[in-house]
């Protein structure tokens, strides 16, 4: 048995943002050791070259230094030696993110992808870390969060972490930081929450009682009999910052970015709107455990982390994700029915805007990930879908269908079911096994007794629209598609303010900019000889009619331009749901669907 790969990680001085990692082999490879660190994080689908950020990296051996090469972006190899080799190095962490590492004189937060290199041919031994605290008073109260299990360290102290290999290392990032911290049982398991930067007045017993609610109910979603979780604590970390929003899953813990506004207030009853946005984030990390980290494409299982990892089924793992995320807020009567169905509408709204949906499936959405939906562009809603938004849709036709064909005997919960005991519950007892790419219809076929090919063929690796309209009014939902009546002058593009200036920021495709001339990038300079104001056109649109035709001056780079622009009125759709009162037989399958009771 090879003894374990041995890290320590610190900082001389927060305020320099650099990390300092060393990195001890006892029994490094005869003709040279080879590193490397990943070019990206596993649940965020883009190269993101972590390398990039390492600063003055040297080896050492017996006291003496061995000349370490570097051989491309992200791998180094040692000269031969004999006994332990130990690399020192620096991380610059300065990407205030879920996705990287942070660090300065309030706290730090890092995911192992960024600071943690790889010690090749030792990835499957234990690797064992010490977390030490910086120096100073200004550390004295800081603690650390993680679900890293403990060797030699209290529970959120500093000291010495294990994890069984290198997949698991990375798997569990850190906070450090003086930080709010609560804890909740659930079914048994604790669930730490984690609260980093100032918020007044946190309610965080509030908070816990939703969130409880939230992971006893996708416990028992997956394992109805037992209620086992998956993992023997779990942590959501958060970041409170003025205006953010984000999250990336882990297999026993959460990172999350949100609004400090979000969270809730003491002695403030009201649910905000924000206050739900950050539940279904919560919601939608935590629903991962089991989709995506566990069951899993076969091609994550287990990752290639130097290079892109091709896979057609992001649509199941992040739109499922994003279907069930509400749905267990309105379930667990966290959110109410109404507040539930306007959530989707909304999604339905936003999903029908773009015209990227009748050029790009979701299928190929998700296998395009890397290139298109995280490197989007000024053309990205004229191109791309959402494997996010429309794969949500998607679950939600596919559960009405299922539902329907089968009289409510089956629905995507069975599929879910079914997709974690066949490739989820053993996978980190032994059986690295994903869900292969070309079976998944006769697996959801299979598991869910319906007939699904049609289904499939037009809505996941086809291009068409979720016909939600046809599927909901049997389930006690009214489907409205209005384009408003007060309906106001349009340009087809979205504005974004910059400096002193009013700029394209996308122009819809067919739009009335895009038919006069304009593109993404000009800077709207008059509309009739009136100045437009860097906050966009709005006011002076107002004064005109649905098909006057204006005159607009732009900059295109230093150059003004002239085009003549006939306003048209904004034809996407508002897409509202309501609740109907039905007979009864439609209500219990709308019961059976959205609370816990009904099945
Ligand atoms: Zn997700």
């Amino acid at each position: 048995m090879a003894t374990p790969i041995r890290y320590s990680i610190t900082s001389l001085d927060p305020a320099s943002h650099l990390y300092d990692v060393s990195l001890t082999v006892d029994s490094p490879a005869a003709d040279g050791q080879v590193f490397s660190l990943p070019a990206w994080i596993p649940g965020s689908y883009m190269i993101r070259e972590f390398g990039k950020n390492i600063v003055q990296l040297r080896g050492q051996s017996n006291g003496r230094k061995v000349a370490v090469k570097k051989l491309d972006k992200h791998t180094w190899q040692a000269a031969p030696c004999k006994g332990a080799l130990t690399l020192h190095y620096q991380v610059y962490a300065w990407d205030l993110s879920v996705r990287t590492a942070h660090l300065d004189r309030t706290h730090g937060f890092f995911n192992g992808t960024s600071v943690f290199l790889a010690a090749h041919g030792f990835e499957e031994v234990e690797h064992v870390v010490d977390i030490v605290r910086p120096e100073g008073d200004d550390y004295k109260r800081w603690r650390v969060a993680t679900a890293m299990p403990e060797l030699k360290a209290k529970r959120y102290g500093f000291g010495t972490y294990v994890a069984p290999d290198y997949d698991a290392l990375i798997d569990h990032p850190v906070e450090i930081g003086d930080f709010a911290l609560a804890t909740f049982q659930a079914h048994g398991v604790p669930h730490d929450v984690v609260i980093t930067g100032r918020v007044p007045n946190l309610d965080l017993a509030r908070l816990c009682d939703d969130l409880k609610k939230i992971c006893e109910a996708q416990i028992a979603f997956f394992e109805p009999r037992s209620k086992r979780a998956p993992v023997d604590r779990y942590v959501f970390m958060t970041l409170a910052v003025g205006d953010g929003y984000g999250g990336l899953e882990h297999r026993a813990s959460t990172a999350l970015i949100c609004s400090r506004a979000d969270l809730p207030v003491k002695g403030k009853a009201e649910q905000t709107d924000g206050y739900r946005t950050y539940l279904g984030l919560c919601s939608h990390e935590y629903f991962h455990t089991w989709n995506v980290k566990r069951i899993k494409p076969a091609v994550f299982a287990p990752y290639d982390l130097r290079q892109e990892n091709y896979t057609s089924l992001l649509w199941l793992f992040e739109g499922f994700t994003s279907y069930y995320d509400d749905l267990f807020l309105v379930r667990t009567g966290v959110i109410d029915l109404d507040n539930y169905l306007k959530l989707v509408g909304k999604t339905v709204t936003g999903v029908l805007r773009g015209s990227g949906r009748k050029k790009q499936s979701v299928a190929e959405s998700s296998f395009d990930a890397w290139v298109k939906y995280y490197r989007q562009d000024e053309n990205a809603s004229n191109a791309i879908v959402s494997y996010y938004t429309k794969g949500s849709l998607v679950a939600l036709g596919l559960d009405l269908t299922i539902r329907t064909q089968t009289r409510g005997r089956r629905s995507l919960d069975d599929v879910m079911r079914g997709l974690w005991v066949r490739y989820g519950r053993d996978f980190y007892d032994g059986k690295q096994q994903g869900v292969p790419e070309d079976e998944i219809l006769a697996i959801m076929e299979e598991l869910s007794g319906a007939d699904l090919k049609r289904f499939h063929d037009r809505h996941i690796r086809g291009t068409e629209d979720v016909p939600l309209e046809d599927l909901l009014p049997a389930f006690g939902v009214a489907y409205e598609a209005n384009v408003p009546a007060d309906a106001k002058p349009w340009l087809g593009a979205r504005i974004g303010k910059e400096g002193g200036d009013a700029k394209l920021a996308a122009v819809y495709e067919g739009g009335p900019a895009m038919l006069a001339g304009l593109s993404a990038g000009d800077k709207l300079v008059a509309i009739d000889g009136l100045r437009v104001a860097a906050s966009g056109p709005d006011g002076l649109l107002a004064r005109y009619r649905i098909n006057d035709t204006v005159r607009i001056h732009a900059f295109r780079r230093d150059e003004l331009m002239e085009f003549s622009l006939k306003l048209k009125s904004d034809t996407a759709p508002q897409v509202t749901l309501k609740a109907l009162a039905k007979p009864v037989a439609v209500l219990r399958q709308r019961q059976a669907w959205l609370t816990q009771k009904g099945r």
